[in-house]
């Protein structure tokens, strides 16, 4: 189990005392100095619990609940700040903004893979992508070769799950029972991540 974008320590570690040993503390709106401090402060907290600690540098176009952030080239992640970045805090991953976004696409984005490129070569922890959902399969798979070590995909598992189950619903208008309810949906979900798990060439390395 992971959390994915934490914005404070105290949020951290009541999850980590509660047993989480995977972490994201999402610092990217703040001051490039008060993100470190910030950053540093949960992984000194984390690492005494072994639970590992992702941060975010640089922006992310999109809306993450309920923030928005706008399309502007500037916020993306700057190679030589990553890698100061890593070496101050101690991280165990970097979330790298290089042109995806948080939620759907209008069209599929340019991504800046010299970009990726260049902070691969500066930085030696695992890299990852968030809002894949919706890129084009062969950005996918170019980026995982550029060296990104994890994708995060989310409304494509939303709009499966909430569409089996609004489908079944229709189609059995009295059901009430979410043991014949949900099954469906949650099926449709794992389809998407098997189809994932595939694309990203991650079969049998769970
Ligand atoms: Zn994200």
């Amino acid at each position: 189990m992971h959390l994915d974008h934490h914005e404070t320590l105290a949020d951290i570690s009541a999850k980590v005392h509660a047993g989480v040993r995977s972490v994201m503390i999402d610092g990217s709106a703040l001051s490039f100095e008060r993100n470190i401090a910030l950053v540093q402060s949960v992984v000194a907290f984390s690492h005494r619990f072994d639970a590992s600690v992702e941060a975010e540098l640089g922006l992310l176009g999109g809306e993450e609940d309920d923030k928005v952030v706008a399309d502007r080239d500037e916020l993306f992640t700057s190679p030589e700040a990553a890698a100061a970045f890593v070496s101050r805090t101690g991280i165990d991953s970097l979330a790298v903004a290089i042109g995806t976004a948080h939620g759907l696409y209008k069209a599929a984005p340019q991504l800046d893979f010299a970009r990726l490129e260049k902070i691969r070569q500066r930085v030696s922890v695992p890299l990852v992508l968030h809002g894949a959902s919706g890129l084009a399969d062969e950005d996918i798979r170019r980026a995982i070769g550029l060296g990104i070590c994890k994708v995060n995909v989310a409304p494509e598992l939303k709009i499966a799950f909430s569409g089996a189950l609004k489908y079944y619903l229709l189609e059995h208008p009295d059901a009430t029972d979410p043991r014949h309810y949900m099954p469906p949906a949650k099926r449709a979900m794992q389809a998407v991540v098997d189809k994932v798990i595939t694309l990203c060439g991650s079969e049998g390395k769970g």
